[in-house]
């Protein structure tokens, strides 16, 4: 098991960061960042099995840059943020479209469509001076089709801005993850699909989608 995995505390995700992604769900674009949290249960690591519920008819992908926290950061400013980072890791924000929308409509926690097990998907660890993080490029593909291809300097809020927003309120730990938004192009995974992700050049992980027996 990775180190970060081990040790944190909690998996923060940000939501509607890109702003094609909030479009092509119907969503505006914020004005302040947003977001909610998985539990470290979640957690699969490269290699591993990504979990296609029952519960759900339309499991997606979520291409997202992972940060992860080296040091507690408490209110933190912007300027001292990525001294508190320890590294990065590209991460697939699984989620249970169909249930999420039933969830927004009926104004209810969405919880049930982003927190069950398996459905925070985690690569390799990147050290911090590996990348620079305005200007990752990031590719997902299902049985080697090509489906989310972006870069991080479409943020809407870049990780600075994200992690001063979060640590206002709610301290971070070392080991924890920041999940930073998916750029656009999500769409559903199938029972048997290999799913793989990358950052070109630095980082690949791959996920197989398995039943839920
Ligand atoms: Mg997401």
């Amino acid at each position: 098991m990775k180190d970060f995995v081990k040790r944190s505390t909690k998996i923060v995700c940000m939501g509607r960061n890109y702003a094609k992604h909030a479009a092509e769900l119907g969503n505006e674009v914020p004005t302040m960042p947003f977001y909610f949290l998985k539990p470290t249960t979640c957690y699969v690591e490269d290699g591993g099995n990504i979990i296609y519920p029952k519960i759900t008819k339309n499991l997606h992908h979520e291409l997202e840059l992972g940060v992860i926290i080296g040091k507690k950061m408490t209110k933190v400013s912007k300027e001292d943020v990525m001294a508190h980072v320890s590294g990065f890791s590209v991460t697939i924000d699984v989620t249970c479209r169909d249930l999420q929308e039933q969830c927004k409509a009926e104004r209810k926690p969405w919880s049930i469509s982003k927190c069950l097990d398996t459905h925070c998907a985690v690569g390799p660890f990147i050290s911090v001076d590996k990348l620079v993080h305005n200007n990752v490029e990031m590719i997902l593909k299902v049985n080697g089709e090509v489906k989310q291809h972006a870069n991080t300097k479409d943020m809407l809020f870049d990780v600075p801005a994200l992690i001063e927003f979060i640590t206002q309120h709610i301290t971070l730990l070392p080991g924890d993850l920041v999940q930073t938004g998916t750029p656009e192009g999500v769409g559903p995974m199938n029972v048997g699909d290999i799913v793989t992700v990358a950052i070109p050049g630095v980082s690949e992980a791959s996920f197989k989608i398995v039943g839920d027996e």
